[in-house]
């Protein structure tokens, strides 16, 4: 098990940010030396501005990026595919600001879908993994509907071009067996990864998007991703298992024992509404339609772009009188409208029963 390296920070100029980051290169100083190319990994979920926390941050970028130069000569590229990606890249690039601090830094941005797909143990995902000899993956410390929590394993999904992830929700409907093949997939391109977390910034109640930012001032780096996404787990308050990813690596095998638990002052307080209310699998099907948290499309505040509809995996969205409007018979609860819409016009509506079994 490699080591976690943790620190908090009072913002992104925080020299304990620098500190934190040095600290974990000098540790891998050999392989960055090495290293001809390597993929810098942000989390670029959205064209959304780094204040809402939806992406890493430029500045958390920026600190990278200046300390990444001092141990290696390699070719720099940045590159992810954002859930919302349909022909949006270079709008996402320019309001998150990460493609400027790529920009000024020299670093080439890349985009996931303009490298060949390959399949390797039935999983698709882009070569431009197998173009690099490390992926510097960057995600950001977030709440997420579906799966608890999103931290560094989930974060390497952003190297499933953009179509087929939806695909995953479609052929996964169910959160645990979702992220038990999120990490299946990561098992894949682990071994390549560094990681280095920003919850300096991060994102808190209805995530990965539609949540709110909360200051923890948290930042972790380690090569062993399973290892960070506990430790993180631990630092914010939660159960080892919160975050489904890590209860797909515990289920797995991996072994916990050795993971230091950091202390900290700090929690997440806001949980996604759907993960409030624990049904067992077999109770779901009987309870399905008196206990869901469901999506509902706003028309006030609907700018007719149809992200939602090219996002549902499932075809539960169509278009009447030139707005989407969902089935709720066929919607599966992936939440893909709500992560995507950019105009807050998908909010989350709960069932009567729901409401009387969870207090908001
Ligand atoms: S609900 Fe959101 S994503 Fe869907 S069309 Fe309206 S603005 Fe676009
Ligand atoms: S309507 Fe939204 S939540 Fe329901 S299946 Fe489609 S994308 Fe998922």
């Amino acid at each position: 098990m490699h080591k976690v390296f943790t620190a908090q920070c009072g913002s992104y100029q925080d020299d304990a940010l620098k500190e934190l980051i040095e600290n974990y290169f000098e540790s891998e100083k050999e392989r960055l030396k090495e290293a001809k190319r390597i993929l810098i990994k942000p989390n670029l979920l959205s064209a959304t501005p780094p204040d809402r926390a939806v992406t890493t941050h430029p500045d958390f970028v920026r600190a990278v990026i200046a300390s990444l130069k001092k141990y290696t000569d390699a070719e720099l590229w940045l590159g992810d595919s954002p859930g919302a990606n349909f022909g949006k890249y270079e709008k996402v690039l320019d309001v998150t600001g990460i493609g400027r601090a790529a920009e000024e830094n020299g670093v080439k941005t890349v985009r996931v879908e303009s490298f060949e797909p390959v399949t390797v143990n039935g999983f698709l995902y882009s070569s431009l993994a197998d173009q690099v000899d490390i992926i510097l993956n960057l995600p950001k410390l977030k709440t997420h509907s579906l799966t608890g929590l999103t931290l560094s394993v989930k974060n390497l999904f952003g190297l499933i071009p953009g179509s087929v992830k939806v695909g995953f929700h479609r052929s996964y409907p169910a959160d645990k067996i979702l992220a038990e093949k999120i990490y299946s997939y990561f098992t894949l391109l682990g071994h390549k990864t560094m990681n280095i977390l920003d919850g300096i910034l991060a994102h808190e109640g209805d995530g990965p998007s539609r949540g709110t930012p909360v200051s923890l001032g948290i930042a972790a780096a380690s090569s062993d991703s399973v290892a960070l996404d506990i430790s993180v787990t631990r630092m914010v308050g939660l159960k080892d298992t919160f975050c489904l990813t890590n209860l797909a690596a515990i289920n797995s095998g991996y072994d916990i024992s050795g993971i230091e638990t950091p202390v900290t002052n700090v929690a997440l307080v806001k949980i996604p509404l759907s993960r409030r209310l624990y049904i067992p699998p077999f109770l779901k099907k009987l309870v399905a339609e008196q206990v869901y948290v469901k999506p509902l499309i706003i028309k006030d505040s609907c700018i007719k772009c149809m992200l939602c509809l090219k996002s549902c995996p499932v075809d539960a969205i169509t278009v009447t009188d030139s707005y989407p409007v969902i089935d709720k018979s066929k919607c599966i609860e992936c939440y893909c409208c709500h992560e995507v819409c950019e105009s807050d016009a998908v909010r989350l509506q709960r069932s009567w029963l729901h409401k009387r079994l969870v207090n908001k």
